[in-house]
């Protein structure tokens, strides 16, 4: 039996099974990608300052940052609204840090997690998935698609970005019945580690810096997404500067124009019988405030320190996994709180809350505490 097997290598996976690599633990890791294969090809992650951190201690980060364009250091944050007064500019300065956060290439992360784990030697059975993860008292059950060989494990952890093959594991769904318009703009002259929050009657939009151009997030329903899609290049451009009024100018090119739905899910709860989700298996936030991924990350550093703390036959027992749950559940709320709050008093158009707004964003642009403190809980979580 294993004392742990991790259900899907991807970005958060991958960091739990480096972060308990080296400590005479039988650790496995299974995920459906084909050896030498990484998903998303499209996507960026927002990594915070405390994310990059946990990458530097797993000495991941070195190898990520030389790979050429796959790291933007985020050095200012411009946060507006559209009609109202009130902005905030959240700077490194400030933090006496190097940058704010990171946008990081979702490939080049996964490369250099993968190497990490063959130079650690980790075992993962690429190519393989789970149909099924099932505990019993005394050890969890993975069930492989492929109806080879169960593994057996004190621990299951489950990362599979889902959470779907888990028994005893519920997911809640919110739809936000709005869809995210992402893609490249490129802005002229372009404004290298400057990211861009506005939040519009219509819900948020954020440009967040990426080699030579920004990553466009935008929030909107799905029937003006449809429009929107459709618009020629330069309309499209044209509309984008109006939502950002004169917060940002010089709106030159976009590429690569597509839209996503929006929904926020949760599982509840996040550890049964012999198993633990986390990552997005955990939960799956809305974007705006880039916080989903590194919540993701301190579920597999928390994890791996609750493994790591415990006598090896108390591994995935229930003490171990009720203590995992309750040190995860402020930082976990607060994301998640955070991230909806800022959904729903950033998306009403009540003149109200238009002044109200225009108040904390003033207020956190000109009270150093209050803006320490914001820009603090971006960049480590609320725990
Ligand atoms: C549509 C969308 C867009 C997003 N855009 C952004 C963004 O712009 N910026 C941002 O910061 N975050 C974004 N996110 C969130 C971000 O992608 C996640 O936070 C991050 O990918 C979570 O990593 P993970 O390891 O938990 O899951 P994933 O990245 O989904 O990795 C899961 C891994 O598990 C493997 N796997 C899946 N099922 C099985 C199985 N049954 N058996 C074995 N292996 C399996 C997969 O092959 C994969 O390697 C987005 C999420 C979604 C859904």
């Amino acid at each position: 039996m294993h004392d742990v097997a991790i259900v899907g290598a991807g970005p958060v996976g991958a960091t739990l099974a480096l972060a308990l690599a080296g400590n005479d633990l039988d650790v496995v890791a299974i995920d459906g990608r084909p050896p030498g294969v990484t998903l998303r090809q499209d996507r960026s992650l927002a990594l915070s300052w405390g994310s990059r951190l946990t990458l530097e201690r797993l000495g991941v980060w070195t190898e990520l940052e030389s790979v050429a364009g796959a790291v933007t250091p985020i050095v200012e944050i411009d946060v507006s609204q559209a009609g109202g007064f009130g902005a905030a500019t959240l700077t490194a300065a400030l933090q006496s840090l190097p940058a704010l956060g990171y946008v990081v290439s979702y490939v080049a992360l996964q490369r250099a997690l993968d190497a990490a784990l063959a130079r650690a030697e980790v075992p993962v059975r690429f190519g393989t998935s789970a149909s099924r993860v099932r505990g019993t008292p005394a050890h969890a059950e993975v069930i492989l698609a492929d109806q080879g060989e169960p593994l057996r494990a004190r621990l299951a952890v489950v990362a599979d970005g889902t959470g779907t093959a888990v028994d005893g594991i519920v997911r809640e769904r919110h739809d936000y019945g709005q869809v995210a318009l992402v893609g490249e703009v490129f802005l002229d002259p372009p404004r290298r580690g400057v990211a861009y929050e506005r939040f519009t009657p219509d819900g948020p939009v954020a440009l967040l810096p990426e080699r030579d151009h920004h990553g466009l997030v935008w929030t909107m329903t799905p029937e003006i997404a449809e429009a929107m899609l459709a618009l020629p290049e330069r309309a499209f451009l044209d509309g984008l500067a109006r939502h950002f009024g004169t917060r940002v100018t010089g709106f030159a090119h976009a590429v690569g124009r597509r839209a996503f739905p929006l929904v926020l899910e949760r599982a509840r709860p996040v550890v049964t019988a012999r198993a633990a989700v986390i990552g997005n298996a955990a939960q799956q936030l809305h974007p705006v405030a880039g916080q989903g991924f590194n919540l993701g990350l301190r579920d597999a550093w928390e994890l791996a320190q609750k493994i790591l703390g415990a006598p090896r036959d108390a591994i995935g027992g229930g003490t171990m996994l009720a203590d995992y749950a309750a040190r995860r559940r402020l930082d976990r709320g607060a994301g998640i709180a955070f991230t909806h709050g800022l959904v729903r008093i950033f998306g009403n158009d009540e003149p109200l809350a238009r002044w109200s707004r225009g108040f904390a964003l003033a207020l956190l642009d000109v009270v150093p505490p209050a803006k320490r403190a914001f820009t603090r809980a971006m960049l480590h979580g609320m725990h």
